[in-house]
């Protein structure tokens, strides 16, 4: 696992609504990934989120469930 974590000084989503990135059950995650489509380090994030086993919350673009399939892809 990466520990240059060097990006998250560029995170967008830490300078406009980070909570917006953890929605409750049934809250639409579409303006965080509108967000993360604006990010310059969505790929960092992304790769971060996938070699930490994040499964909560939306990462580099993708969603929970997003996020589960492309760790499955990952480790196949
Ligand atoms: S890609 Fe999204 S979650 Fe990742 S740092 Fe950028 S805005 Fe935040």
């Amino acid at each position: 696992m990466s520990t240059d974590l060097a990006w998250r000084e560029s995170a967008l989503c830490a300078q406009t609504d980070p909570e917006a990135h953890f929605p409750e059950a049934g809250n639409s995650s579409r303006n965080a990934k509108k967000t993360c489509g604006a990010c310059e380090v969505r790929p960092e994030c992304l790769a971060y989120a996938l070699s930490s086993g994040q499964r909560y919350g939306v990462w580099g673009g993708l969603g929970q469930q997003e996020l589960r399939r492309a760790a499955r892809r990952t480790a196949a």
